[in-house]
């Protein structure tokens, strides 16, 4: 893409997709090319709308540096069955990096891909009836619904709405099926696709990415707030879906240095009966696409439209394009986020089984074989599997007669039911950052868990104990794992160096702030120590920390950004 010098102009990324609306770009030929070792950088952009990022393995330097590339699945509701997520764990061990990776939007993603094997995975990943369609790219993605299993009628429902709002807003380029399926370029020539023009993303899609997620209060297991369109299941004394309220205008992407850019909560829009959730999600989706910038990407989220024109503004535009107004919304309360661990039963008497792990990434490890454990368990007790926004997994519809059987089949791989790690550990969260993430400016994955283990001696030293306090670390200020709704969230500035943000909260419905603006990471736990110390002394009963922070700290000291 040549840069555009009049920033009046649209962006160079809208000026691609006009050019080539099929997203087809070259894509195909470079897969068939064995001489080629990488996609152009066009493709790159195309190849986002279908899943796939192209990267470098930025641990190596020099003549050696490889183009890899990361797959994405679309997954609505991060729901997988035995047979799809065996499938998935084949693919990882073969054609990439012998790693599978639980995204924060309930999906999973593969690293470390060489071009040879990237058919072979995305081809593998639709045999089982799994897509990477719109995983990525400017287009509606992996569509969020609670992860506890989903035994009542009320759970049910709202994944079976977090499913047809996804189907709705799948795009429908005839690219995809081609190239990744029947392994052709597309006939760019037919009149079909000469002409192609997406029905509901029109010719040059969205401004920029479009999230969606459902919720079932008291649970806040999806950060609902984070969302560009966000719908709360409000039902009855007795468990019956009256309907949803809409929220809209969340989203966590900033830019360090730029003003302009900032994290913000979805605010409260109205309330709508259950049987217009696609409907709605659908317009509101319009409004992006309509009103969302397109000349400077990193201004082009809904958040902007909502922060520029207000909240009636947005209602009264989506009521005309709805043809029908919204109710007033109606009463909720979230009380906590994060995932249940070890045994519990469902509401039919089968259990489900939660499984922390570590940043997501499932892989084998010294003491510690998680994917081995995973692939035996699937393969002899046909779970369903449950992917979560903190980047764990459930298990679930296991038969209660079976537990011990289970419980020791992880054991013999190290892998403990009980007491999987303390409770801060648990409750945190990192982005993958590098080595792959191109935009990672600072470690994130690879930092954290052994930061996690300086925290807890810490916690130690200033009696707190096992605390739970919620720890989310990004290697960029995108915010891939929402740190900025965290307790304490770090965000990468450079190589070693983070921003600290503190005062998140158990229900994940209240935006920290930054407290310090450049921590290098061996200064992270001597910065921290007075801070906590003054927590266990100064606390209310139960207070969290991220409660006493918004109660003490910004008191005294008000908000740096
Ligand atoms: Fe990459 Fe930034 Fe997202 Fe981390 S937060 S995965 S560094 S884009």
């Amino acid at each position: 893409m040549t840069p555009t010098p009049d920033t009046n102009q649209p962006s160079p990324a809208e000026l691609l997709k006009a050019s080539s609306p099929t997203l087809a770009g070259t894509i195909a030929q470079t897969l068939a090319d064995p001489q080629v070792d990488r996609f152009s950088d066009d493709d790159n952009q195309f190849l986002k709308f279908h899943g796939v990022y192209q990267q470098r393995d930025r641990d190596v330097r020099g003549a050696d540096k490889k183009f890899i590339l990361m797959v994405r699945c679309r997954i609505p509701g991060g729901v997988v069955t035995a047979a799809q997520y065996l499938a998935c764990d084949d693919l990882a061990t073969r054609y990439a990096n012998n790693t599978l990776r639980v995204t924060s939007r309930q999906s999973l993603q593969f690293h470390g891909v060489v071009k040879s094997g990237l058919r072979t995975v995305v081809k593998g990943i639709n045999d089982v009836l799994l897509t990477t369609l719109a995983a990525c790219g400017d287009n509606s993605r992996n569509v969020m619904a609670p992860p506890s299993p989903a035994t009542n009628g009320l759970a049910r429902l709202v994944h079976q709405h977090a499913r047809q709002a996804a189907a709705v807003m799948s795009t429908r380029t005839p690219a995809y099926h081609s190239i990744w399926i029947e392994g052709v370029p597309l006939n760019l020539d037919a009149p079909e696709n000469k002409n192609f023009v997406d029905p509901l993303y029109g010719k040059t899609y969205l401004p920029r990415k479009f999230k969606i997620a459902f919720a079932i209060p008291p649970l806040n297991d999806v950060d609902i707030f984070t969302n560009c369109c966000g719908f709360i299941a409000i039902a009855d004394a007795g468990g019956q879906l009256l309907g949803y309220n809409l929220i809209a205008g969340g989203g966590m992407g900033r830019t360090h240095g730029n003003a302009a850019t900032f994290p913000r909560m979805a605010d409260v829009i109205g309330f709508l009966p259950a049987d217009k959730a696609v409907d709605v999600a659908k317009a509101a989706l319009t409004l992006h696409r309509d009103f969302s910038g397109r000349t400077d990407r990193k201004h082009a989220r809904l958040k902007y439209v909502l922060a520029d024109r207000g909240v009636a503004w947005f209602r009264g535009e989506l009521e005309r394009r709805l043809g029908f107004k919204l109710g007033e919304a109606r009463p909720f309360k979230f009380e906590k986020q994060g995932d249940a661990f070890g045994w519990h039963r469902q509401a039919d008497g089968k259990l489900f089984l939660g499984l922390f792990v570590e940043t997501g990434r499932i892989k084998d490890k010294d003491g510690w074989r998680m994917k081995s454990a995973l692939r035996r368990v699937v393969e002899k007790f046909q779970p369903e599997i449950r992917l979560t926004p903190a980047n764990n997994i459930l298990l679930a519809n296991m038969d209660p007669a079976r537990q011990d059987e289970i419980t020791a089949l992880f054991a013999e791989h190290g892998v403990r039911i009980e007491n999987q790690g303390s409770h801060l550990r648990r409750a945190s969260m990192a982005c993958v950052s590098l080595p792959t993430c191109g935009l990672g400016l600072a470690e994130s994955e690879r930092c954290l868990p052994g930061l996690i283990t300086r925290l807890e001696a810490l916690l130690a030293e200033t009696g707190l104990g096992d605390q739970e306090i919620a720890i989310r670390m990004t290697g960029c200020p995108n915010g891939c794992a929402r740190p900025y709704l965290a307790e304490i969230g770090f965000v990468g500035k450079a190589p070693g160096k983070y921003q600290v943000y503190l005062g998140g909260n158990e229900a994940s419905t209240r935006l920290n702030r930054l407290w310090k603006d450049t921590v290098k990471d061996a200064d992270i736990v001597a910065e921290m120590r007075p801070v906590l110390a003054r927590y266990a002394k100064e606390r209310q009963s139960a207070e969290r920390f991220g409660d006493w922070v918004a109660r003490v700290l910004w008191n005294e000291q008000p908000a740096a950004i």
